[in-house]
């Protein structure tokens, strides 16, 4: 897929601006980045670009489908402009390193409940935990994982799914 900002503007009835194209841009070049991180690369794209209508582009990015918004349980928002695959994420524990895993199904819900009480039910939210590979390596090298207090600030243990 070629990365068109302008095409992607014009599909979703938004008027092609500068800005919106430096945030699409950024988040183009850099998956799972946070707003603050899109709203540093789009300054320094463009220059003149305030956070916050960099925070209300994304909004309006995310309300129209050109960008989707993921929150790991312990991590800001990221966003990220790979859209309507029902990808999942694995996240690591330990430095909040993000990857995209494909999603076997391809869409939404992958997996289905083993009881809906009635719901319809329309989203699984899939997420994988564990070690990056430099996290990971970092551990076995140490014998014992680096579970220091700011590591474990808020581990992420409530994902009964
Ligand atoms: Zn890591
Ligand atoms: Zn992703």
């Amino acid at each position: 897929m070629q990365f068109n900002p302008t095409a992607t503007l014009r599909a979703h009835g938004m008027p092609v601006t500068a800005q919106r194209i430096a945030v699409l841009r950024a988040v183009h070049l850099a998956p799972h980045a946070t707003a603050d991180e899109v709203a540093a690369a789009a300054h320094d794209t463009i220059g003149s670009i305030s956070r916050q209508s960099v925070y209300n582009t994304l909004g309006a990015f995310v309300e129209r489908g050109i960008v989707r918004r993921i929150q790991p349980i312990g991590s800001v928002a990221r966003y990220e402009d790979r859209v309507g695959d029902n990808h999942h994420h694995v996240v690591c524990r330990t430095c909040g390193a993000i990857a995209d895993v494909q999603c076997a199904v391809g869409h939404r819900p992958c997996l289905s409940a083993s009881e809906t009480h009635g719901f319809v039910i329309d989203e699984a939210d899939v997420s994988y935990w564990g070690l990056c590979p430099s996290c990971s390596r970092r551990t076995s090298k140490r014998s014992k994982p680096s579970t220091s207090s700011k590591a474990s600030k808020k581990s992420p243990n409530k994902k009964g799914r």
